[in-house]
Order: C-alpha cells, then structure tokens, then sequence
C-alpha cells in the first residue's frame, strides 16, 4: 500500500521534501469498516490549506498521515453488510492505494454504469460540479440578464460556473490566466466575455473588467482573491452579490493578502457570501442529478486533466499553482 504522505507543513509554495512516498501493508477492515482501492483521487486547491497548521472548516492533515483526498474506488474487503467487495464507492479519504474508510461519514456508492468515467464522480458530478451548481443556484441566485463574473473561470469550478451562469440566462464574463484559457471560455464554454488577469494592472484590469460588463457586475462567483478581487469590487453594480468560494492567489502565500478596497462594497452596498459545499452534502444526489441531466444533453462540458501515478503526486498537485491543468485535476492511482 503506497502512501504520499505529509512530512513537514509546507511553508509558502510546497517543495518536495514536504512529502514522502512510503508503502506498507495493504490494510484490514477494522470492525463495521470497509477497505478501498482507490481508483481515481481529487487534486484540489483546499488541499494546500489542509496542510498549514490554522484552524479552519477542518483540522489540519496531521503530520506523517497521507494527504486527505477525496477519491473514488472499489470496495476491496468489507466488515459492513451495507458494502461489499467489488462495489464502486466515493469518500473522503487519501492519496493512498487502499484507504480504511468507516461508511456513515462521506463514504457512498456511486453507479459507475451510467458514465463516461469513474473519475466523472471527482469533477462535473462530484465537489466540484456541486461547488458550482449549489454555490451559483443557491448562493448568488443571478437571474436571468444579470452579469455574472467568475475569476478562475477556465477551471474545474469556474468553467461550470460559467457554463451554469449561461444556462440561467446571465451575461457571463470569465477571468482566466493567458489568451489560450480565455480563447476556451469562449469557444468551449460559452463566455459571453474572456478577460485575461496575467501582466496586468489594477487600473488596466478594472477598465476591462468594466468595458466587458457595461452595466456593472451584479454577481461575482470569486475563486482567486489578491489583486484580481481587488479589481473585481470596482465594476460592482449596486447590491451585488460576491459569492466566497476559493482564494487560491494567497493559498501559498504565509501573509494572507486581505482585500483592500472595502470601502467599495460598502459604497456599492454589496454583500461577500461564504460559502462551502460541505453544507450542501446533503443534497449531493439532487445537484448530481440535474449536473447529470445537463451534461447528457450536451449543455454542460467538463473537462478532466487526468495525471497518471501515486509517484508522481507532487508534480501532478502543482498543476494547480502553475496554472497548467485544464479542467478537473484527477490522479490516476490505479
Ligand atoms: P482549478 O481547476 O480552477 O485550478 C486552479 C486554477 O487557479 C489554476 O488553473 C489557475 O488558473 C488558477 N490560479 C492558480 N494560482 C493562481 C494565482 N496565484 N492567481 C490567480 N489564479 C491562480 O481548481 P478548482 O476548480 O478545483 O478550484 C477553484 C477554486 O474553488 C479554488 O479557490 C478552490 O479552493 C475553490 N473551491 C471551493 C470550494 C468550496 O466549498 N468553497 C469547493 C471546491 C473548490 P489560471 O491559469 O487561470 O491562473
């Protein structure tokens, strides 16, 4: 049983030696558990966070555990009747082969007969496409002809925002890292406008972000914070609403970037929502099923950028912070 293992807290960017592949004996179920292989893992942006020692919606990975992660397997010895060997099921778990599991916490079945790939269960039907479904439907609530903006748009979350925010009938304006991202905005998801954040700054990013949305930004879905925020709450309209789901500019940075700028949300009397999709486990199977519906009908496209090897975690992770994975990380661990 290989495992990729947190060594020491990463201080800013994570090197290498911030972890460590180890391998043991493949584990037993303990009693009323389940063991997994696991198939496919998540790779995503909390994970960094996870890993510093600050108090936040979950204790820190403790040090010398495998990185918590949220994968897809097959059940590989049961002690539970609900759950037997052979069967496809999603957890949270790590970024190990087999991973003990105890069903009642997020461990579930999944029917991989109706998709294209198990690893679907990680992106558009999974966290992932439920960040987007719940964070856009029941958080922001655009309707229809209002402008919506989604920073990190050309990403896992982002690009189905954008897509969703479409289908609702929103003008949707996406901010995404260099021409080749925001030529797939459009061209693959349907953006109604791609603004690229790279190289750019704060006065030249707000004038774009205004010209792209003439009559201001009625919903912001913010997945990147730093300077891209702080350019984001000067084309504001009047009451909007700024959906909180990721800060991923400052998930490497040791001093928080903060937002500066305030004064425009109060100016504007708009409203910063939090939000987290672990609130909405409970009606996973409900946003699963409508992300289902769109896909099968051709009106939702979600891309995975499936990396291959437990050994090559590290690497494959980093895409993230580089900005080189294009659509939902995955790790192919079996
Ligand atoms: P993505 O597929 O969007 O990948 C991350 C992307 O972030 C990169 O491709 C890169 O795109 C961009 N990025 C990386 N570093 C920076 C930086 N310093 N400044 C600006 N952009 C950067 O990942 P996900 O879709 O999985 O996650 C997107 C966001 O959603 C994250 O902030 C994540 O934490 C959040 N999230 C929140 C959840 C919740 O419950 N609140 C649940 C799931 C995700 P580019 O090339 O455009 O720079």
């Amino acid at each position: 049983n290989r495992r990729f293992l947190l060594a020491r807290r990463p201080e800013g960017t994570p090197v290498p030696d911030d972890f460590m592949l180890v391998s043991e004996a493949i584990p037993t179920p303990p009693p009323g558990g389940i063991v997994v292989r696991n198939h496919y893992a998540s790779l995503d942006p909390a994970q960094r966070g996870w890993m510093d020692d600050v108090e936040s919606y979950m204790p820190p990975i403790p040090l010398g555990d495998p990185v918590r992660a949220t994968t897809v397997g097959v059940v590989h010895a049961s002690d539970n009747s609900d759950f037997a060997a052979g069967q496809w099921v999603m957890g949270l778990n790590a970024l190990e082969d087999y991973s003990v599991a105890m069903p009642g916490g997020f461990t579930m079945p999944i029917d991989v007969t109706a998709v294209a790939t198990p690893s679907n269960f990680l992106s558009a039907l999974g966290a992932v496409g439920l960040t987007a479904y719940f964070g856009l439907t029941e958080v922001a609530k655009p309707q229809p002809g209002e402008t919506l903006l989604v920073s990190g748009a050309a990403g896992a979350v982002g690009s189905a925002v954008g897509q969703i925010g479409r289908i609702m009938g929103c003008r949707v304006v996406g901010i995404a890292g260099g021409e080749q991202k925001c030529r797939r905005l459009i061209e693959d998801y349907g953006f109604d406008a791609a603004i690229d954040y790279k190289g750019k700054d704060h006065a030249t990013l707000v004038a774009e972000i205004a010209a792209a949305a003439p009559d201001g930004v009625n919903v912001v879905f913010e997945n990147v914070g730093g300077s891209v925020l702080e350019a984001e709450v000067f084309t504001l309209a009047h009451h909007a609403r700024i959906v909180l789901c990721g800060l991923i500019a400052e998930y490497n940075s040791p001093d928080k970037l903060g937002l500066r700028n305030l004064w425009q949300i109060l100016a504007r009397r708009a409203t910063i929502h939090g939000f987290l999709i672990a609130d909405y486990a409970h009606r996973f199977a409900e946003g699963g099923a409508q992300m289902a519906r769109w896909l099968a009908e051709g009106k939702l496209r979600a891309d995975e950028d499936v990396q291959e090897g437990l050994e090559n975690a590290y690497p494959a992770f980093m895409r993230l912070f580089s900005g080189a994975n294009t659509g939902k990380l995955v790790l192919k661990i079996a």
